[in-house]
C-alpha cells in the first residue's frame, strides 16, 4: 500500500467523484469546443472547471494519469479529415488570469534565464487572436500541407481549404528559403465580417456561431474547400515549428523574414525591455481591444531568443518559454426565460430578453433589448434556451445566439416568441410603422399609460429640461399611480393609471395638491418574515404627507424650483422635450438656430423645414405631422401659457467665428461640460460632431481621450487643447492654421 504524504489528506470519495466528473466535463466540453465548433460553455466556464482539476491534480499528483486532460493539448482529429503528424509537435499556451500570476510567471521565467546566460530575457508580446491554430508545411517556398493543431502530434489535413485563404501564399516571395520550415499562425474571422456572416447563416436557416474564434474554426474545418472560399477568413503568423535551413536567432528577426516572404505578420507585436513595458502593452490593448480587426482574449509574453527559448523548453502541453495573459471574459452563457415587450415613449414596441441575471465584464446583467422582431428571428433564439451573452467593456450587452446544442431533450421548456398584437399597458391593438420599416407600433400616443410615463421621464431628463425631481419613478408615479400590490401580483411592480398628470401639458402647472396622493410600492422588512411585504409610501414631502409616518422619497420644493427652472431653457432642449419623431437633440438646435422660436417652426412649410442643414425631409414630415395634431399642440400652447420660453433671445454679441467648421470635442476639459462646449461651437455658427472622419476641421482633446485622438492622429488633423479651443472661440481659426476648405461637392467623392 503507498503512503500519503502527511499533509495532503487522502481524497474523500466525494472528492474523487468531483475529480472524475470534472475530466468527463473537460473532455466533454472540449469535444463540443474542437470537434463541432459548438461550445456548451463559456470559456470563463470551461476555464474554471479546468483550473478546478488542474488545483486538485496538483495536490494529488499520484491520481494524475497520462490521458488527464492536463497533459493533453485540447483537441482531436475529427473523421471528416485525413490525419497528419506535425513534424514537430504543436503546443497550447499557459494561461494566467491576473498581473499577480503573471508576475509569478514572468519572475520564475527571468530567474531561470539569468541562472543560464545571466542576461534578462526580451519580451515578444503580440496580441491572443481568439481563432485557430493552423500548420502550414513550406518546402523550398511551396506549401504542401496544411493541418489544424489537432492533439497537437496529428492534426486535420485541410491543405485545399487553406488553399483558399488569400493572406496565405501558396509560394513565398523572393528567394532563398530553407528547405522546410513549418510556419504556425491563427486563423481569424475579422469582427466586422462576423456579424454579417451569422446574419447569412440564420437565413440559410443554420445555427450561427457563438463567437469569432467559433466561426472561424467552422468556417475553416468545411468538408468543401468551396464553402470555406466563401468565408471572410485572415491569418497571422505566431511561430514556427520544424526548420531546416532556417537560421535565424530570435522570433522577431524570424518574423521580418517571413514577413520578406509575403507572409501575414501581425502589425500589432513589440519587443521589449521590461516588464514594465509589458504591462503597459496589456494595459493599453486591455483598454483598445475593440479597437482592432479581430477579436482578442488576452496577450501573449514570449521569450524573443530561440537559445533561451530552447534551454527552458516544453512541458507535454505548453512552452515554458511564453505565456498568455487572458483578460477578464466578456462573454458567458446564461439562461433566456423570456421575451417580453417594452413600449417606448413614441409608441415603438421592443422585445427584450430577461435573463437569469448573470456577472459579465464587471457588471450583473438580466436583461437585454433584442431590437425587434426580426432581429429575435435573425438571432435563432427561443425562449428557455441556453444563451451567450456579450458585454464588450462599457458596451450595452448583447444576446448573441443560441447554444444550439444543449437545446436536446429540453425541447418541452422551448417556445418560440411571439410579437403580441396588442400593447402590453392600454391593450390598444398595434400597427406597423407607416415608414415601413419593421418596428411595431401602440397607435394610442395620447393616453397609452406608458407612453406617456416615458414621455414625461423623457422630457425631465438631461437632454431636456433638466428637471431631476421627476426621474422616471416619480414619472410612473404621477402619470399612472401605483397599481396592485406587489405582494398579490407575484412581486411585480405595475402601474396602474391614471395619476395626476393627465398628459405631458399639465407639467407647467401641477400643484402641491395634486401631489399629496401620489404614492409608490416600497418593499418593507417584517420582523421574523423578511422581505418580500409591500406598502404603498407617499413619494413627495408636501404640507399633507410630511406628517405621515412612512418617509417621502422627494420633496416637492426640490421638484418646483426645478420646474420653474426649467421654464427658461433655450429653445432646442423644449423641441427635444416634446418627443417627436427622430428630432433629437441635433435637428433640435439646426431648427432653433434657422428659426429662433416655436411659431416660427410651427409657421414653416415642409420644404423650409427640409431645406435647413441637418434636418432633411424625413424629420420635416415628422415636425409637420406632429404640429397637425389638436392634443400636440396644446402641449405647446400649454407651455407657453405657464411661462415657458418659446423663443431664443438672440445673442448678437457672439461673433460667428466657427462658421463652416465641424469640430469634434473629445476627452474632458476642464472648465467646459460637454454641453457647454458643444454650444460653444454651435452658438458661433460650427457644427459639433460626435465622430472624427476627414471631414472634421478640428479635434478638441481634454484629458483622458481616447481613439477620437488616435483616429485624429491618423487623419493628419488639427488637435487643439482647451486653451486653443478658446481662441478658436474667440477668434475663429487663425489663417495660418486654418484646416484647408474642401468644396461640399467633394466631400464625400473617392480619394
Ligand atoms: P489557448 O487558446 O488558451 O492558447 C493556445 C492557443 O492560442 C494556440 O494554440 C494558438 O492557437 C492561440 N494563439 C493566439 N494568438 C497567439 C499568439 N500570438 N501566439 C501563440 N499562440 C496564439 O489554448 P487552447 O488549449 O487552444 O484552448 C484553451 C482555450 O480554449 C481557453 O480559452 C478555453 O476557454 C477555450 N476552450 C473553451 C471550451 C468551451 O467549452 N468553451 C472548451 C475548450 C477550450
Amino acid at each position: 500500500m503507498t503512503s500519503q504524504p502527511e499533509t495532503v489528506p487522502v481524497p474523500t470519495s466525494s472528492e474523487r467523484d468531483r475529480y472524475a466528473e470534472l475530466v468527463d466535463l473537460v473532455r466533454k466540453y472540449r469535444a463540443a469546443y474542437y470537434n463541432d465548433d459548438a461550445p456548451l460553455v463559456a470559456d470563463a466556464e470551461f476555464d474554471t472547471l479546468y483550473r478546478e482539476l488542474e488545483a486538485f491534480e496538483a495536490l494529488h499528483p499520484e491520481l494524475v494519469s497520462n490521458d488527464s486532460p492536463t497533459q493533453e493539448v485540447g483537441g482531436e482529429v475529427s473523421a471528416a479529415f485525413a490525419a497528419v503528424d506535425h513534424l514537430s509537435r504543436m503546443y497550447s499556451l499557459e494561461d494566467v488570469f491576473s498581473l499577480d500570476e503573471l508576475d509569478v510567471w514572468v519572475r520564475r521565467a527571468q530567474a531561470s534565464v539569468e541562472k543560464q546566460d545571466g542576461v534578462a530575457p526580451k519580451w515578444l508580446t503580440e496580441l491572443k487572436i481568439d481563432g485557430l491554430a493552423v500548420n502550414l508545411l513550406y518546402r523550398d517556398g511551396v506549401l504542401v500541407r496544411a493541418a489544424t493543431r489537432g492533439d497537437g502530434t496529428t492534426g486535420e489535413d485541410i491543405t485545399h481549404n487553406v488553399a483558399t485563404i488569400k493572406d496565405i501564399p501558396q509560394r513565398l516571395h523572393g528567394s532563398g528559403f530553407p528547405a522546410e520550415v513549418e510556419i504556425r499562425g491563427e486563423v481569424f474571422i475579422a469582427s466586422v465580417d462576423f456579424a454579417a456572416l451569422n446574419e447569412r447563416m440564420v437565413a440559410a436557416g443554420k445555427a450561427p456561431f457563438a463567437n469569432p474564434r467559433n466561426s472561424a474554426a467552422g468556417s475553416l474545418r468545411q468538408k468543401d474547400p468551396a464553402e470555406t472560399a466563401k468565408r471572410p477568413l485572415s491569418m497571422y503568423v505566431h511561430g514556427i515549428g520544424a526548420r531546416e535551413g532556417l537560421t535565424t536567432a530570435s522570433q522577431s528577426e524570424t518574423y521580418a523574414l517571413l514577413k520578406s516572404w509575403g507572409l501575414p505578420t501581425s502589425p500589432y507585436y513589440r519587443v521589449l525591455d521590461t516588464y514594465d513595458d509589458v504591462l503597459a502593452f496589456i494595459g493599453h490593448y486591455g483598454e483598445h481591444r475593440h479597437d482592432l480587426i479581430h477579436e482578442i482574449d488576452g496577450i501573449v509574453v514570449k521569450v524573443d531568443d530561440f537559445a533561451t527559448q530552447r534551454a527552458l523548453g516544453n512541458t507535454s502541453r505548453v512552452p515554458r518559454w511564453a505565456v498568455a495573459y487572458k483578460y477578464p471574459p466578456e462573454e458567458v452563457n446564461t439562461k433566456l426565460l423570456d421575451i417580453r415587450v417594452q413600449v417606448g415613449r413614441t409608441g415603438r414596441v421592443t422585445p427584450f430578453g430577461i435573463m437569469e441575471p448573470v456577472k459579465v465584464a464587471g457588471s450583473t446583467v438580466e436583461r437585454a433589448t433584442l431590437h425587434n422582431q426580426d432581429v429575435v428571428k435573425a438571432k435563432g433564439v427561443l425562449i428557455g434556451d441556453v444563451v451567450v451573452l456579450r458585454k464588450a467593456g462599457d458596451v450595452i450587452p448583447e444576446i448573441v445566439g443560441p447554444v444550439v446544442a444543449l437545446r436536446e431533450g429540453r425541447e418541452a421548456e422551448l417556445r418560440e416568441f411571439v410579437m403580441p398584437t396588442v400593447c402590453p399597458s392600454c391593450g390598444t391593438p398595434l400597427a406597423p410603422s407607416k415608414d415601413g420599416d419593421v418596428d411595431i407600433r401602440c397607435p394610442n400616443a395620447k393616453s397609452c399609460p406608458i407612453q406617456l410615463t416615458e414621455r414625461v421621464a423623457h422630457l425631465a431628463g438631461r437632454g431636456a429640461f433638466d428637471i431631476e425631481a421627476l426621474g422616471y419613478e416619480a414619472a410612473a408615479a404621477l402619470t399612472v399611480g401605483p397599481g396592485p400590490d406587489p405582494a398579490d401580483n407575484g412581486g411585480v411592480i405595475a402601474p396602474a393609471g391614471p395619476g395626476p398628470l393627465r398628459n405631458e401639458a399639465d407639467v407647467f402647472t401641477i400643484a402641491d395638491s395634486d401631489l399629496s396622493e401620489v404614492v409608490v410600492w416600497r418593499e418593507i422588512r417584517v420582523k421574523g418574515a423578511g422581505t418580500g411585504r409591500f406598502q404603498p409610501v407617499p413619494y413627495f414631502y408636501t404640507k399633507a404627507t410630511a406628517k405621515t409616518p412612512s418617509k417621502p422619497t422627494a420633496t416637492t420644493n426640490k421638484l418646483f424650483t426645478e420646474i420653474e427652472k426649467a421654464k427658461s431653457q433655450p429653445l432646442w432642449r423644449v423641441l427635444v422635450a416634446l418627443s417627436i419623431r427622430h428630432v433629437g437633440p441635433t435637428a433640435s438646435r439646426a431648427l432653433a438656430t434657422a428659426f429662433g422660436s416655436m411659431d416660427g417652426i410651427r409657421a414653416a412649410t415642409e420644404e423650409q423645414l427640409a431645406d435647413v442643414d441637418g434636418v432633411g425631409p424625413i424629420i420635416a414630415r415628422a415636425l409637420v405631422e406632429w404640429f397637425e395634431t389638436d392634443w400636440h399642440v396644446e402641449i405647446v400652447d400649454r407651455w407657453a401659457a405657464a411661462g415657458v420660453r418659446m423663443a431664443d433671445d438672440v445673442d448678437e454679441s457672439t461673433p460667428r467665428t466657427l462658421e463652416g467648421l465641424t469640430i469634434v470635442v473629445t476627452g474632458t476639459l476642464p472648465n467646459f461640460s460637454r454641453d457647454e462646449a458643444k454650444e460653444a461651437i454651435i452658438s458661433r455658427g460650427g457644427k459639433a460632431a460626435g465622430s472624427v472622419s476627414k471631414n472634421t476641421s478640428y479635434v478638441v482633446a481634454g484629458e483622458n481621450a481616447g481613439t477620437k485622438l488616435d483616429k485624429a492622429a491618423s487623419l493628419g488633423l488639427a488637435v487643439l487643447d482647451e486653451e486653443g479651443f478658446v481662441r478658436l472661440l474667440e477668434t475663429g481659426p487663425e489663417p495660418a492654421d486654418a484646416p484647408e476648405t474642401v468644396p461640399a461637392a467633394d466631400m464625400d467623392a473617392p480619394a
